[in-house]
């Protein structure tokens, strides 16, 4: 398979082409990068996307709570992930910067409050 990625990295955007084996994982061929980032930034978009997830919580009690990923996770998981975050809820007293789920989903990454409850 082919793509061609904008880097989003740094602002200089070099356009990344990048041809790799979707069975494989294994990139075959890439071009355009200027330097390593790059490099592992389309290597990753292309074999292993990760995204931050922003969404928010139930609050015990009542209302809402921004909420989101403290690292990115794999793209495949975003719907698990809201699964797990739609059967929780946060304190009433949560503060911006606290784990309210740890480690989703063995990711590694955290679900922590946005804003105070
Ligand atoms: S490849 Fe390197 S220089 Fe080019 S946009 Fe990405 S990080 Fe910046």
């Amino acid at each position: 398979m082919k793509r061609k990625l904008i880097c989003i990295v740094c602002p200089k955007g070099c356009e990344i082409s990048v041809e790799y084996d979707e069975t494989t994982k294994e990139v075959l061929n890439m071009t355009g990068h200027a330097c390593r980032r790059g490099e592992e930034y389309a290597r990753a978009e292309c074999i292993a996307p990760k995204r931050t997830l922003t969404t928010t919580v139930r609050i015990k009690g009542g209302g809402l709570l921004p909420v989101r990923t403290d690292k990115p996770i794999p793209r495949e998981l975003m719907f698990e992930c809201m699964k797990v975050i739609n059967r929780a809820e946060a304190p009433k007293d949560a503060k911006i910067g606290d784990v309210i789920i740890p480690n989703i989903l063995g990711t590694g990454s955290n679900i922590i409050a946005s804003a105070n409850a």
